[in-house]
Order: C-alpha cells, then structure tokens, then sequence
C-alpha cells in the first residue's frame, strides 16, 4: 500500500517559487525513505507541505488514500503522518514525560503503553522523566524528539535533519536508533550526512534547487554519479 503519495508539487513563499513539479511515494513496505540535498534545496519546505504547515500552490498529497492537500496540520497527525522539526520543538520547561503527553494529544487512552514503549526504547528518558526537557544533552533532546513524535503512533514519521548540531558519537547514536525505530514505523529521514541517510535507506531521493533529479533505492543513490560527484567525498 501507498502511505503517502505526492503528485506534481508547486510550493512558493509568496512570490518566489521553492518546488517545482515534486512527486514522490512512501510504501508501506519501505522502512526508510531518505530525501537528499544541499542546504536550501526545499527540502524543509517538502516536509512542511506533507504536514500541512504549508499549502502548496499546485498538487495533491494523498495519506493512506485519502487527500490531504488542504487539511490542517493537526488532522494529518491523526491521519499517521507526524514531522519532528529540525529545531524539535521541546516544552524546555516541562519535564520528559510531559513532553510525551503533549505529543499524545490524539491518543490520550493509550499514553502508558506508548510511554512504555518509547521508555523501552531510550532508556536514558525513563532515567530523566522528571526531569525538565531544556537540562537534556543535545542528544537526549533529539531522542525526546522523537519519542514525543512517536506517541501520537505515526504510520510514517518525518525526521528532519535528526543528527544536526549533535557531535559524530551523538549523531551515530540517533542513526542506530532511527534504523531501529523503522522496524515499526515507516521513516521519511532528511540529511545532511548524504553518505549515512543513504546507507541505510531503501529508497532515496535527491532535491536540487526545488526538483527532485534523481531516486532510486538507496544503493544505487550512493553509486549514481550525481550523489557522488556532488556529496560524497574522499
Ligand atoms: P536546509 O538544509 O538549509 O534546511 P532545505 O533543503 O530544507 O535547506 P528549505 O529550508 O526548504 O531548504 O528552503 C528552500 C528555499 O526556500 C530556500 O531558498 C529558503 O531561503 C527559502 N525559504 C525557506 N523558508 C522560507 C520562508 N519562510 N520565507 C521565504 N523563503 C523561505
């Protein structure tokens, strides 16, 4: 089954034109999508028109079948889509597992359980739950993140730019998690470490100056010479 199905995107801030002409699919048997490119290429704004922060001018995205072009953001959560935001977003002042309730707001009666499981997940959370979200290494903030996005109980869940500002060890460490969060959840991963997001996706695609130029599985993304001659280097 198609999860997330996008058609022809347009998207402009005001007058300037950002995407041109994007589709793409997310499958229900993909475990990790990787969208690939270079700072400014749109792909932040793909993410955003997918949760429906941004409306696009021309196009259609479908979720699980149904069309979400002009649905509101809160109604694409429910519908199994959830973004975790490059700046995360974190109530700094409120502790780790009220930060997980805020991000159960659309699946109140089953926050233990889910709680449970993101807990089982990242324990260094269990060990902090009290503690306020701001007193959280860096690392810590990125798992809180994303086990805040994964209470509301995604079919797929965006992750834009997961290892950004985070040292190689910390950023490594979010890399193991995210491949195995992707054993229950279908993963749509933005990256600035081209080489990494690759490896482990099945597909990949890369965005040049608002298009996508080129898709494949993530295999042949790495051996294409235009990830090659463009990202990857040594
Ligand atoms: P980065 O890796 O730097 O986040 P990106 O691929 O995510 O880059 P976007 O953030 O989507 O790219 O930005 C795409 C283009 O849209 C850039 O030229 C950017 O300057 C522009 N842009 C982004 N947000 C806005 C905005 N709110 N208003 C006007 N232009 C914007």
């Amino acid at each position: 089954m198609t999860l997330i199905d996008v058609d022809g995107l347009d998207v402009h801030y005001g007058d300037l034109q950002v995407l041109w002409d994007v589709s793409l699919s997310i499958r229900e048997d993909d475990s990790i999508v990787s969208i690939v490119g270079p700072n400014g290429a749109g792909k932040t704004t793909l993410l955003k028109t997918l949760s429906g922060v941004l409306t696009p001018t021309a196009g259609r995205v479908e979720v699980l079948g149904q069309d979400v072009t002009r649905v509101p953001a809160s109604d694409i959560v429910e519908r199994g889509f959830v973004q975790v935001s490059e700046e995360r977003n974190l109530f700094g002042d409120l502790s780790v597992e009220a930060n997980l309730r805020m991000g159960s707001f659309t699946k109140r009666e089953t926050f233990e359980r889910n709680r449970d499981r993101v807990f089982e997940m990242f324990p260094v959370l269990e060990d902090r739950r009290d503690k306020k979200a701001r007193t959280l290494s860096g690392g810590e903030q990125q798992m809180l993140a994303i086990g805040r996005g994964l209470m509301a109980e995604p079919e797929v869940l965006a992750l834009d730019e997961p290892s950004n500002a985070l040292a190689p060890q910390l950023a490594e460490q979010v890399f193991e998690t995210i491949e195995e969060i992707s054993d229950d959840v279908t993963v749509v991963l933005v990256e600035q470490h081209v080489d990494r997001a690759l490896a482990l996706a099945d597909r990949g695609y890369l965005l040049e100056n608002g298009r996508i130029e080129t898709e494949g599985t993530g295999a042949e993304l790495l051996e294409s010479d235009a990830i090659k001659e463009g990202y990857l280097r040594g």
